[in-house]
């Protein structure tokens, strides 16, 4: 018990000094960390414990898990972040691009400071496989094959997309942008929509869940439909959900739709898509088909092909099924998975993403002390939806593991969604969109 108070000490230390908090004193607390004369880089404590932990995927569940291994492990536990690019693009204000409220540039965040403040090892390159037994993976980089060794993997690798008849091949869907991974396609959709007529028409579509980011179907209906109103007068969206109702914020969204965007949303439920035509532009639904000047189809989201490589797409769609307490992988020992790649009654979402990886760090550094993971983890999300160029709705929810289902589920009384819309809650977004930004990459 004394060592784990020790280790606790030092890891809040370890954080104050790294969030430029107040240090914590303790007569204790001898292994915290010291700040070097001139430097505002903490010097990590060693907290003894030790062992390599390899991360893949630098984006929100990744690079969160990456910084507080480090933070919290301290300087005799190595990690390596496995990222493919070189920077992360984040989704979340994505939505803002395609109006031009947001520029593209001020959502790149770089791996850096994950290396020079907390001494993560960062490697460039798509990892390919893993030997479980071996606890080796195989990483593909610019210079040739590289083999890292671990004593946990870590994938955090997002999603990948399951392409509806008529966009399975590349060259027909390089015309149909989804945006549902911010990056080029978020610009080349931005653009179509600039291009559109007055009086045209914008038809996008909503996956079945579960999705990645569950009111961004929506928010993007309205904040194209806010854009279309004041640049493209007559302009109409037809939002073509694949499920059976508005599956978040129902409320706020129902009133978007309904009052403050009447007569240019027109909302369709049961509407998945069967077929898109391209030579068209036409989306075909059981319930109709229908024709756009700028067709945004939001593909079904499935795991990535990682996943089922490594043995651990063992839930529908081939996302990961885990244990919430350590997010361990079901079907392999050793691997763990996080954001929006493993199966969890928890949302597909960034800030989702940041605690599953905090999570999973503490637990792995508890394992590797010899300890078993917190009993009891607890995860909160925040999500802001822009309604209008000046006013956002938003959603929050705190989850708490339950031990009878063996799940996080949703606490009662601290979950909700906004009474209205208002410029203040736009303001909190971007308040809460830094402050996410910063715990992540910072
Ligand atoms: C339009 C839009 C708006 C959103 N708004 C919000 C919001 O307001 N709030 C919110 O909480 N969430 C929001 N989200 C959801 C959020 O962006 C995702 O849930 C979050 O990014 C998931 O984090 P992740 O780390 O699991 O995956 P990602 O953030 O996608 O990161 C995966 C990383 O892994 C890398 N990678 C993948 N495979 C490999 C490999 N084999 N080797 C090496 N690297 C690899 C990728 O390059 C990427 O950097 C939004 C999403 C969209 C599309």
């Amino acid at each position: 018990m004394a060592q784990d108070r020790r280790q606790f000490l030092a890891r809040l230390a370890a954080y104050c000094a790294a969030a430029g908090l107040p240090g914590y004193a303790h007569a204790d607390d001898d292994d915290r960390p010291r700040t070097r004369p001139g430097s505002t880089t903490p010097t990590l404590p060693a907290t003894g414990l030790s062992g390599r932990v390899v991360v893949v995927g630098g984006g929100m569940a990744g690079a969160a898990a990456a910084k507080f291994l480090r933070l919290w492990g301290g300087a005799g536990v190595q990690v390596t972040l496995v990222e493919r690019e070189s920077a992360y693009t984040s989704n979340i204000l994505s939505n803002l691009v395609l109006t031009g409220t947001v520029q593209m540039a001020s959502l790149a965040f770089g791996h850096a400071r994950l290396a020079s403040a907390y001494g993560v090892t960062l490697v460039r390159g798509e990892a390919l496989a893993a030997d479980p037994v071996s606890r080796r993976l195989t990483v593909a980089t610019a210079s040739g094959p590289r083999v890292l060794d671990y004593d946990r993997l870590v994938l955090a690798p997002g999603i990948a997309f399951a392409w509806p008849d008529g966009l399975q091949d590349p060259a027909a869907r390089s015309l149909f942008p989804h945006a549902w991974q911010a990056g080029p396609q978020t610009t080349q959709l931005r653009d179509q929509i600039r291009a559109m007529p007055a009086g045209g028409t914008f038809v996008m579509t909503v996956p079945p869940a579960p999705y990645r980011c569950p009111p961004g179907p929506y928010e993007r209906a309205c904040v194209v439909a806010d854009w279309l109103k004041r640049n493209r007068p007559g302009s109409k969206v037809i939002v073509l959900d694949a499920n059976p109702a508005i599956t978040a914020e129902r409320e706020s969204f129902t009133r978007a739709f309904e009052v403050t965007h009447a007569g240019v949303i027109e909302y369709i439920p049961d509407a998945p898509v069967t077929f898109v035509d391209t030579a068209s532009r036409t989306v075909h639904t059981p319930l109709g088909a229908f024709r756009g000047d700028v067709v945004n189809v939001i593909p079904v989201n499935v795991g990535p092909v990682l996943l089922a490589d490594l043995g651990v797409a063992n839930a529908a769609r081939g996302f990961a099924g885990v244990d919430v307490l350590d997010y361990e992988s079901t079907a392999v020992a050793g691997i763990h998975v996080i954001g929006d790649a493993a199966a969890t009654t928890q949302p597909k979402a960034g800030h989702i993403g940041n605690q599953e990886g905090k999570v999973c760090a503490d637990a792995i550094l508890r394992l590797l002390g010899g300890g078993a993971p917190d009993p009891a983890p607890v995860t909160n999300s925040s999500c802001y939806s822009p309604i209008t160029t000046s006013t956002a709705s938003f959603l929050t929810a705190v989850f708490a593991y339950d031990p009878a289902s063996r799940t996080m589920k949703a606490v009662p009384g601290a979950s909700g969604e906004a009474l209205a819309p208002s410029k203040d809650h736009y303001e909190d977004m971007f308040v809460w969109f830094r402050t996410l930004m910063s715990d992540t990459f910072a």
